[in-house]
């Protein structure tokens, strides 16, 4: 079990991965800004109503699920837990009979050129993470998407675990010693909202 200052909330993991000097500023110098980006993404989030929804066909709809994983040190909160009945699937807590869990995680609009972030990809990774060990199951894992209303599913690798677990120790790292990492030579900032703060122009790069 990781220290209580070593947990890590799944929020960072894709707040690092999408840019280590700006997750630095939020962390370790209380700076913030918000943007238009910012805004739509919060809405679309708010949108996803807390509480538990049950559909015709007996599929249950969890909103807002808290979760976490001791060994990994991951703590944070789920959009969706989508609990299809499945007499092969797992029993869950308060609800009767068997379940295939899903999980599904909500984004304001599909990436332009198909390719999904890797932030994106690793904070759904742990949320995989925390769900399996919570509920002993192997959960799927999809975006939706509002601008295109679908759902996208993801499958991780081994290489994907390792990975964010490497990820984890940087974050740690960070942490621990109130660091603010170099900007990244290949660092992309469109849309970012600290731009005012951080002045990535002026600014040189690693
Ligand atoms: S402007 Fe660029 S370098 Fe600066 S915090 Fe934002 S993404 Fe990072």
């Amino acid at each position: 079990m990781k220290s209580f200052d070593d947990a890590v909330d799944l929020r960072s993991i894709q707040q690092y991965l999408y840019c280590p000097h700006r997750f630095g500023l939020m962390e370790n110098d209380c700076s913030w800004a918000e943007n238009a980006f910012v805004s739509r993404g919060n809405l679309a989030h708010e949108r996803v109503t807390e509480g538990k929804i049950t559909s015709a066909r007996g599929t249950v709809q969890e909103r807002s699920v808290r979760v976490f994983h001791d060994e990994w040190g991951l703590f944070g909160v789920l959009d969706c837990l989508e609990l299809k009945k499945d007499k092969n699937g797992v029993a869950i807590f308060a609800h009767d009979g068997k379940y295939a869990v899903s999980i599904v995680e909500y984004k304001v609009s599909a990436p332009k050129n198909g390719k999904i972030r890797i932030e994106d990809r690793m904070q759904l990774l742990g949320q995989k993470i925390c769900v399996d060990s919570l509920f002993s199951c192997h959960a799927e894992t999809y975006f939706y998407y509002h601008d295109t209303r679908r759902r996208e599913k993801i499958e991780f690798s081994e290489d994907d675990y390792a990975f964010l677990k490497k990820t984890l120790e940087e974050i740690r790292e960070v942490k621990r010693n109130g660091l603010i990492p170099p900007i990244r030579k290949d660092q992309y900032c469109s849309g970012c909202s600290m731009k005012d703060i951080c002045l990535p122009g002026k600014r040189s790069r690693t």
